[in-house]
């Protein structure tokens, strides 16, 4: 900022300028993307702690930009969702991965079925398509409604209504699992649990991240060791993402999570990748 003869006036700030250009250029070049195919899906595997094999993994969508390169979701996915292309690139991810699993299933028939979670957004939770459009899904792909996890964040469902919980209620008297997503970073009233349509727990990043340092903050076991006994009680399984070390797995073990995921078992690849991931861990 600089201020002359009392006019005062302000340089923008280069950066947010450039931030704002992209953040616009990218929006508007978003419906062309999917059309054009721009769009890419890695998978993270989810580790069962008690035996240490692959169960399943967690789609998770990239942008091959032809001039940015690769962009994460966290790029994309807040202008897809303000814009409402979040539904039909929503689907496509949902129709893609569900493909993919059962091209593991077809692939593994004596490791056990790979599961596959997918990631909801809030404004696909409120389209009136969203039940009808992934048992056309399932249907087609012939997926078991089983293998399909759904991830909903916990702050989508905070103070959610009946209208809201219907769909999810449909698709879980279905089979289909409904993951609470980034559980712990909201402020969710924990008896409201009860009333949600949910049957995993997906504890935050952050809470692995607490137990980073060695010894683990005694204060940060607790919660997590009260959280993990609330949601078995409820009967609900508990998933750990953000698992970067063997300490922190092992300490999530004995805490009596179920399932894990992060980089210290593999970082999201591609599909084939988990294949071998699953393979090997089949055959020892
Ligand atoms: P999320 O659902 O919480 O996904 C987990 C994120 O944590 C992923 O980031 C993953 O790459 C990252 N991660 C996994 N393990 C570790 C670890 O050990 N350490 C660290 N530091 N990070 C780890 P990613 O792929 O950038 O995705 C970010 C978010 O974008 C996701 O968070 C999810 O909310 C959203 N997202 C991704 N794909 C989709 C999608 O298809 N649809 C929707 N609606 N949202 C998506
Ligand atoms: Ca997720
Ligand atoms: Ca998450
Ligand atoms: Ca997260």
């Amino acid at each position: 900022a600089k201020s002359a003869g009392g006019n005062r006036y302000e340089l923008a700030d280069p950066e947010a300028d450039a931030r704002a250009i992209t953040r616009h250029g990218l929006t508007t070049a978003l419906p062309a993307a999917l059309d054009r195919g721009e769009f890419f899906i890695e998978y993270q595997p989810l580790v069962h702690l008690g035996d240490g094999s692959v169960r399943g993994a967690e789609a998770l969508v990239r942008w091959l930009h032809p001039q940015h390169g690769v962009l994460g979701p966290d790029r994309f996915i807040p202008l897809a969702e303000h814009t409402g292309l979040i539904v039909p690139l929503g689907r496509w991810v949902l129709e893609e991965s569900v493909r993919q699993a059962c091209v593991w299933q077809d692939r593994h028939e004596d490791a056990g079925p790979l599961r596959i979670n997918v990631n909801l957004s809030p404004k696909q939770l409120t389209h009136p398509g969203l039940v009808s459009d992934t048992v056309d899904i399932l249907e087609r792909s012939g997926l078991e409604p089983g293998a399909l996890c759904l991830e909903v964040t916990e702050s989508a469902l905070i103070g959610a209504d009946d209208d809201l919980l219907k769909p999810l209620r449909r698709l879980s008297e279905m089979g289909v699992d409904i993951a609470l997503d980034d559980f712990g970073t909201g402020y969710s009233n924990l008896a409201n649990l009860r009333r949600l349509p949910v049957n995993v727990l997906k504890l935050d990043r952050s809470f692995t991240q607490g137990m980073q340092q060695f010894p683990a903050d005694p204060v940060d076991l607790k919660i997590v060791e009260g959280i993990v006994s609330l949601a078995h009680s409820l009967d609900l399984a508990v998933t750990v993402e953000g698992v970067e070390t063997g300490a922190q797995a092992e300490q999530l073990r004995e805490l009596g999570c179920d399932t894990a995921q992060g980089w210290y078992y593999a970082r999201p690849g591609p599909p084939d990748r988990l294949h071998e991931l699953a393979l090997a861990d089949a055959t020892g």
